[in-house]
């Protein structure tokens, strides 16, 4: 299922300051798990691998 979309927001906002995202060929991802944060963000049992979302 998918997060609200307040929860999706605050999520993308932790990662788009987080120095662990990368960007390669305009994809944003996170550096620990691989997983694109477009798709990451949006599903509510997703969570960041170092807590802070
Ligand atoms: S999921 Fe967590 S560690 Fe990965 S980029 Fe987002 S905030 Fe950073």
């Amino acid at each position: 299922m998918f997060a609200d979309s307040n929860e999706v927001q605050r999520r993308q906002m932790l990662c788009a300051y987080c120095p662990l995202m990368i960007e390669t060929f305009g994809i944003r991802r996170c550096k620990v798990c691989g997983c694109p944060i477009q798709s990451k963000t949006r599903l509510e049992n997703e969570h960041c691998p170092v807590g802070k979302w």
